[in-house]
């Protein structure tokens, strides 16, 4: 076993990952970044639309305070409103950061940073670069990394946290080069993991999205809150088979995309008549659903989207990605016929509850947050854009309240037992017994079919019941082959983090008695802002069994009418 020593770890190079890491060495602390995947290849290379800041650009009349009214209105009132000012506020210094790092956006006739409507927003101002922001910013943000000399070292599977009566201080996981262990020891550490798409059947995330940061905090004592939140993206592909739930990006909206059903008629003037294509995304995916169960959708259990109606030279120059991927994947081509889609599983709203200050965990020490795994920025529904802001905003104060945590000359020492326990943990691993695969398609389907868009109790509680059993199988899970680059392996690995963030899911939509933001309940089709002005909560509780709880919203600006009386 390799074990290293750092003032501050980041775990996760992704947008806020990298962000963190940088603002750490900034501040003066020794960083080291570990990551499953090479430097940078993230799901953030994925984002496509925008990163949001209301920098007024192409409307003067956009402002701070707009961006803050969407984003809570827009996120029915769950968010952390302490969490949405900081984002506001700061998004737009975070974007001129990111061009110091060199990344390039595009540009309006007069030079300034170009902005695009997105859904749910009152004002353009979505800052882009084509349809592939989230590549030019993880391009510059590696720059920025390799100009400062940071450490890191990639492909590292992290497999626990570790932890003493003080926080988390380090963590253990695979080498996957070489089949060996690492253990790192950290006076601080930043977790920026991503989300969990891939518990779900049709996703838009990657590989890598299994939620063990969600998992990994979960286990040292974090408390997870919102976790019933998971938006689902009301366009994603739905054909060939091996592109189902690939993003088709807002921006395809944004660019005057319009929906029709297989009658050919723009839908969404019966579900939301003034916002249009242009609705919160929470809304136009249960419209696109609605449309495809009540048999408007096209037989593939898709509907249209169609920009064919716009200029070929100007979908090719602001939608190059979705030009290419539609041309590759599906041989159609977007400037002349309409593309299938449907929703698609695309980001965790909930995540680890942080405290708004340091971006810490709640309850555990020496832990921060940010990106996807940090919770209540968004509420109930993240507005396209948003999560780009989040990945710079919040990775720049993790990798900032890290550093200061870590300004003491006490590093501390790892549990050599509890090293001992993880090592034979992975090791017992290689056995006989089912394949972790197939224990992983089955959760998928699950959670696809039974705490998907539309939710109720009797399928939320099957759903409970299914993840235990899938808890029994993984249990008798075995891997074959050798240590080195065995995705087997690393599957089984994540099933234990994927089959956690489905129980946190269940338990906390079971709770939920309404529908608020992405959680639809058709059972309980309203949103009560009486009796559900609240947060749900979950963590280890006595003998280690999950247990949810509700605690007030944190609503210090702006409330509902009848809120929480
Ligand atoms: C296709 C797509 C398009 C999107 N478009 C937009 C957009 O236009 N605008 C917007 O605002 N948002 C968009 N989003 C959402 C946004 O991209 C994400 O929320 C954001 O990039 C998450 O960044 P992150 O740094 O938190 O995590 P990620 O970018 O997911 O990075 C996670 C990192 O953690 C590592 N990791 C994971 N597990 C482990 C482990 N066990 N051990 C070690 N390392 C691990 C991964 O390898 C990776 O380096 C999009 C999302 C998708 C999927």
């Amino acid at each position: 076993m390799r074990i290293m020593e750092t003032d501050v770890l980041v775990i996760g190079s992704g947008g806020a990952g990298l962000r963190a890491a940088i603002e750490a060495h900034r501040a003066g602390a020794k960083t080291l970044i570990l990551a499953r995947t090479i430097l940078g290849k993230a799901h953030t290379t994925m984002a496509e639309g925008g990163y949001n800041a209301a920098l007024g650009n192409r409307d003067p009349t956009d402002s701070i305070e707009s961006h803050f009214q969407d984003t809570v209105v827009e996120g029915a009132y769950l968010n952390d409103q302490r969490l949405v000012r900081i984002l506001v506020e700061e998004a737009p210094e975070r974007i001129y950061d990111l061009e110091a790092y060199g990344a390039v956006f595009d540009r309006t006739a007069e030079g300034r940073i170009a902005q695009r409507p997105f859904g749910g927003q009152s004002h353009p101002r979505t800052c882009y670069v084509g349809d592939e922001t989230g590549h030019e910013m993880i391009m510059a943000l590696t720059e920025e990394v390799r100009r400062r000399g940071l450490q890191h070292s990639d492909e590292v599977l992290v497999t626990r946290l570790l932890a003493d009566p003080t926080g988390c201080v380090g963590a253990f996981g695979v080498e996957m080069r070489t089949g060996g262990y690492l253990a790192v020891r950290a006076k601080a550490t930043v977790l920026a993991l991503g989300g969990a798409g891939q518990v779900y059947r049709v996703t838009s995330n990657p590989d890598e999205a299994t939620g063990d940061g969600y998992a990994l905090a979960y286990e040292i004592g974090a408390e997870l809150m919102d976790m019933e939140q998971v938006q689902f993206h009301p366009t994603g592909m739905v054909h060939p088979e091996s592109a189902k739930g690939i993003l088709v990006t807002e921006a395809v909206r944004g660019e005057g995309g319009q929906l029709k059903n297989a009658r050919g008629e723009r839908f969404m003037e019966r579900y939301s008549p003034k916002q249009m294509e242009l609705s919160p995304r929470d809304v136009v995916a249960r419209s696109i659903y609605t449309e495809i169960q009540e048999g408007r959708g096209t037989p593939r259990g898709a509907v249209y989207l169609d920009i064919s109606h716009k200029d070929a030279g100007l979908v090719e120059a602001k939608l190059p990605r979705m030009v290419k991927q539609f041309r590759t994947f599906a041989n159609l081509d977007i400037t002349k016929e309409a593309m299938e889609v449907a929703p698609t599983a695309h980001h965790f709203m909930g995540g680890v509850k942080i405290r708004p200050e340091d971006n810490r965990s709640t309850t555990v020490g020496r832990l921060f947050l940010a990106g996807e795994n940090e919770a209540g920025v968004h509420g109930g529904n993240r507005l396209g854009g948003n999560a780009l802001a989040e990945t710079q905003v919040f990775g720049a104060r993790a990798g900032r309240s890290a550093a200061l945590a870590a300004a003491t000359p006490i590093m501390p020492a790892l549990d050599e037992a509890a090293l001992s326990r993880e090592e034979a943990r992975l090791d017992s691993m290689f056995r006989k017994g089912e394949r972790p695969q197939a224990i992983k398609r089955d959760l998928r389907e699950l959670m696809w079919a039974k705490v998907g868009i539309v939710r109720n109790e009797a399928d939320l509680i099957r759903a409970l019941e299914g993840i235990q059993s899938l808890l029994g199988r993984s249990e008798r899970a075995g891997v074959s082959g050798g240590k080195l680059y065995n995705p087997e392996w690393y599957d089984a690995i994540c099933l234990r983090s994927m089959l956690l963030v489905s129980e946190a899911i269940v338990r906390s939509a079971l709770l939920r008695q309404e529908s608020r933001g992405a959680h639809f309940r058709s059972d309980h089709p309203r949103r009560d802002d009486v009796h559900w002005f609240v947060n749900v909560n979950v963590m280890k509780g006595k003998e280690g069994r999950m247990e949810a709880t509700t605690t007030p919203i944190q609503a210090t600006e702006l409330r509902p009418e009848g809120a929480g009386k």
